[in-house]
């Protein structure tokens, strides 16, 4: 069963203007990470908003499980900007999260806990937000997105402006917590080698109106491999190319 239907979807910022998502029929599967790739104003991040419920198509349908999204409660997003409270502890960021997400008050520490360390940040749980780097705050933003218990996470190039070195180890870390949590993954690229890398499925656009250019499934295990030989192989060099060209 899909999780994610697009049947010919329209969205349009105004009557003149060409529409940023045209007739766009895609479905994502149960437990799949889609890498969407596509040059910048293609329609990416309208594609997402419009999955999150943030926005409504013009005409078409766009359904989560079935049913139109509901903000908030069908998937947890993740954007290129952390968008955490500075003055709130990490745990505090986290914390709020649960209780929009209802989880009861009882049962939040141990949650928070058990997020903070899918994410590797049980040792910060006390510090502030401005006292962390950039990569651990995208951390952050990234267990908020889980907390909501959803089947659904979105991902709006969360990487795109950390350093190369985090970038990399955030990558390795969302396949991992990806697979161990058997979620399904929208996630949003420039970068060939990301999309190489963490798709299970891979999709690329066409410049504005965002069109299928390319759509292929990753021959790249899920588990049982490590980075290295991931970035080693010669399938992601295949696939890294394809993607590129
Ligand atoms: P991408 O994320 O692929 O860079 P977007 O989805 O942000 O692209 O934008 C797709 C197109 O829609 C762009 O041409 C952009 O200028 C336009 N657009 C996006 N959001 C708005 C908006 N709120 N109002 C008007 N035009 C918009
Ligand atoms: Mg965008």
């Amino acid at each position: 069963m899909a999780v994610v239907t697009f049947d010919g979807a329209t969205r349009r910022f105004s009557p003149e203007a060409s529409p940023a998502v045209d007739h766009l029929d895609l479905e994502v599967a149960d437990g799949e990470f889609m890498v969407l790739v596509g040059p910048s104003g293609c329609g990416k991040s309208t594609l997402l908003r419009l999955i999150a419920g943030f926005e409504d198509p013009a005409s078409g349908v766009v359904e989560v499980s079935g049913r139109k999204p509901a903000p908030g409660s069908s998937s947890g997003v993740v954007f290129q900007q952390p968008r955490l409270f500075p003055w709130r502890t990490v745990g505090g960021n986290v914390d709020l999260a649960l209780k929009y997400a209802g989880v009861p008050r009882s049962d939040r520490p141990a949650r928070r806990e058990e997020l903070l360390a899918r994410v590797g940040l049980s040792d910060t749980a006390n510090r502030r937000i401005w006292e962390i780097s950039g990569g651990q705050q995208q951390r952050v933003a990234i267990a908020r997105a889980l907390a909501g218990d959803t089947s659904l996470l979105l991902l709006d190039e969360p990487f795109a402006a950390l350093d190369a070195l985090t970038r990399e180890t955030l990558q390795e870390d969302v396949r991992t917590v990806s697979a161990e949590l058997g979620r399904t993954n929208v996630f949003v690229t420039h970068s060939a080698e990301e999309a190489a890398f963490l798709g299970s499925r891979i999709v690329v656009l066409t410049s504005r109106p965002g069109r299928v250019a390319l759509d292929i499934s990753s021959p790249i295990p899920r588990t049982g491999i490590s980075a290295d030989d991931i970035r080693d192989s010669a399938e992601y060099t295949v696939l890294r190319t394809e993607i590129a060209s």
